[in-house]
Parts: structure tokens; sequence; C-alpha cells
């Protein structure tokens, strides 16, 4: 299942509020430094008004560009990635399927363990007892909920990925490159990847990513970053709701 962790987000370097950046903003722009210092707007000027800047900055979203975030980003599938990074404005590192054999890895060594040595024996053990195969293979890919309570398909989703683990194995084994075995993977296969966000731009994608007509598993990446967020700007769903209704 995804798992979407917060790793860091701006802090000022006094006070402890990032979104008091998007305040002193604000005060920046009106020129109320002019009347009092600017270290008053990240330590002591009031919650509240606080809230309410934040809030009212929903109509001037270049303020939330102050504000950054960074997320780890794991047990995503490769369909999910791919729609990840088309936002470009993120900036991202992504596990490389070149330089390791990441969640392949796994399950390979899962299934070694059961003492499946070749495809026909984890086919066999799957007619038999499908859990240890279950077990290897969701290791390392990614099982949507309309394949897996679907009997006829998940049968048919589970020999595949098991034939391209095996085929996997045997090209690395033979001495092909893991840049060129790679190509034999079904785009299900687990990634990680970290990616770095601003708040502004994290509004804009929940605002795509969000809604129903998005696909299942990016939504679910965008809805806990959109959690994660919430310890750090308690406003953010607000400010979802606001800015995608004057977008879409
Ligand atoms: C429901 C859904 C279905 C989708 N289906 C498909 C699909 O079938 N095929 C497909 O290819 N993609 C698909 N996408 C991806 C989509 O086409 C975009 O690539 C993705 O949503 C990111 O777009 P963006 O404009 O927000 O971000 P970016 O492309 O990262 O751009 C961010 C912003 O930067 C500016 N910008 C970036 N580049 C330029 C430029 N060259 N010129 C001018 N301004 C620029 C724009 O203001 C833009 O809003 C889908 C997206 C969604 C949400």
């Amino acid at each position: 299942m995804v798992r979407v962790t917060l790793l860091s987000y701006t802090m000022p370097l006094i006070g402890n509020d990032p979104r008091r950046l998007v305040v002193l903003g604000v005060k920046v722009s009106s020129g109320k430094l002019h009347e009092r210092d600017w270290k008053h707007y990240l330590t002591t000027y009031p919650e509240h008004d606080v809230h309410q800047h934040v809030v009212s900055a929903s109509k001037y979203p270049t303020l939330f560009e102050h504000i950054v975030f960074t997320f780890l980003i794991e047990d995503i599938s490769r369909v999910c990635s791919h729609q990840l990074v088309r936002h470009r404005i993120a900036s991202y590192v992504q596990e490389s399927q070149r330089y390791s054999e990441g969640y392949v890895k796994r399950v390979i060594e899962c299934l070694e363990h059961y003492g499946y040595k070749k495809l026909e024996e984890a086919l066999n053990a799957l007619n038999q007892d499908h859990s240890n195969v279950m077990n290897c293979l969701e290791r390392g890919f990614v099982f949507p909920r309309t394949i897996r309570s679907n009997t006829i398909a998940l049968k048919g989703y589970v020999e595949q990925l098991l034939k391209a683990v095996y085929i996997y194995r045997d090209l690395v084994s033979k001495g092909v490159p893991l840049e060129d075995s790679r190509y034999v993977l079904p785009q299900a296969v687990k990634t990680r990847i970290m990616m770095t966000v601003n708040l502004r731009e994290l509004i804009h994608i929940a605002c795509l990513r969000m809604r129903m007509e998005a696909q299942w598993e990016i939504r679910e990446v965008v809805r806990q970053m959109i959690e994660e967020v919430k310890r750090v700007v308690p406003e953010i769903e607000e400010l979802v709701n606001r800015m995608c209704s004057n977008k879409v």
C-alpha cells in the first residue's frame, strides 16, 4: 500500500511556523514593515490573524510558493510514478532500475526462500496454496483492487507477474545489465520517489489528482500528502477547496 512521509518543510529561522512566511509576504506587499519589525510577524503576531491571512491568500497563490515540502513516497507502482513526475514544477529523485534491482530483488529473495527455483515450481505452488506466492509478489508489485477482487483476473495477473520475475532473474543471471533486464518488468512494479514541491504547486496537483476522474493510486498518494501537510498547514483542505473551485 502507498506510503507517504513528510520529510521536511520550510522553517523560518525565528518562530516555528512556516505559515507566517505567507503573513510576512502579505505585510511586505502592503508596506506594513514600515510600522512593525518583520520578527513580529514571524513570532508574536496573533494566531487568529495568521489563520485569516493564510485562508485569504488563496486569492494570491504566489504567496504559497514560499513554503516548500519534501516527501518520501514508497510502494507506488511505476504506473503511478509516471503520472506524478508529469508535474514538472516539483523536483524528484526516483529509485534507479539501472543500479538496483529494488523491489524485484525482494520478490526474488522471497520466492527463493520458499524454494521456488523455477517458474513451474512457483506456478505449482500457486495452484495448491497461493498465500506464499502472493506474499512474495506483494513485496514488489501493486495489486489493484479491481484485479484482487476478481478471481479469474487475479490468476492471470499473478501468472504474468511470475513470468516477468523469472525471465528478469534469468536475464540478470546471464549477464544482461539491469538497465536492459528491466525491459521485461511490468508497470505494476513498485518504486520509491522523493519529491520536493512548494505549497502552491501542491494545491494545484491536489486540484487535478484528487478529483474522481484521476487514477486511484495517484489520488491516494496526493490524499496522503495533504494529510501529512495538515500537521504544518491545518488550513490545507480549505485552501484546496477554495483554489480548486476557481480552477475547474
Ligand atoms: C485526470 C487526468 C488525466 C490525464 N490523462 C493524461 C493522458 O491521457 N495523457 C497525458 O499525456 N497526460 C495526461 N494527464 C497529465 C496532464 O496532461 C498533465 O501532464 C499533468 O496534469 C500536469 O499538468 P500541469 O499543467 O499541472 O503541470 P506541468 O506540466 O508541470 O506544468 C505546470 C504549469 O507550468 C506551466 N507550464 C509548464 N510547461 C509549460 C509550457 N511548455 N508552456 C507554457 N506553460 C507551461 C503551466 O502554467 C502549467 O500549469 C492527465 C492528468 C489528469 C489530472
